[in-house]
């Protein structure tokens, strides 16, 4: 059974995010879609609330399994009896820093392959803080989220 994970902040999740989710649900046995919460990172929604966008998200897809961890990836898939972890890349500049993390997730742990997912067009220019951003700043956001959780980031920023 081919057992990957896709590990990311989704902070909030977007389109870019689903559209590797999908893709990825399609390639392979189950899928576990996990937040890495790091206590570095500042996060404007709390692990509860990621969590619970990604099991609106992903509700209707058999196979795929929403979850969160702290610490190092490599244990967690060990634990989890995954052999394969997915990115998405965007551009060069995901491109490096994920270079590195598969270069020393593979020397922690040979077993696990990382694999790469190219983004798709549509969505090369969308992360995360660019969402929160516009979200910021009062604008629309319904074409960067998925539908089942516009409301939830909207709500996080409120206009007076
Ligand atoms: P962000 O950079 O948006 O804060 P995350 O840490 O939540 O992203 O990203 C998790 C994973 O999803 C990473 O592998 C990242 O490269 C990938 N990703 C994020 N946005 C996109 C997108 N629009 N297209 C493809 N991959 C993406």
């Amino acid at each position: 059974m081919r057992k990957a994970l896709y590990p990311g902040s989704f902070d909030p999740i977007t389109k870019g995010h689903l559209d590797i989710i999908v893709r990825s649900h399609a390639i392979v046995d189950h899928l576990t879609v996990a937040v890495l919460e790091n206590p570095r990172k500042q996060s404007a929604f709390t692990v509860g609330e990621r969590l619970e966008m990604l099991k609106r998200c992903t509700e209707k897809y058999p196979g795929i399994e929403v979850d969160y961890f702290s610490g190092l990836l490599i244990e967690y898939v060990k634990r989890k009896g995954i052999s394969i972890v997915i990115k998405g890349l965007r551009a060069i500049s995901d491109f490096e820093f994920e270079f590195q993390m598969a270069l020393v997730n593979r020397k922690l742990n040979p077993d696990v392959e990382t694999l790469f997912m190219m983004t798709n067009s549509k969505y090369s220019y969308l992360s995360s803080s660019i969402v929160k951003e516009i979200a910021d700043f009062g604008g629309d956001i319904s074409s960067l989220v998925p539908p089942e959780v516009h409301d939830l980031i909207v709500r996080k920023f409120p206009r007076d």
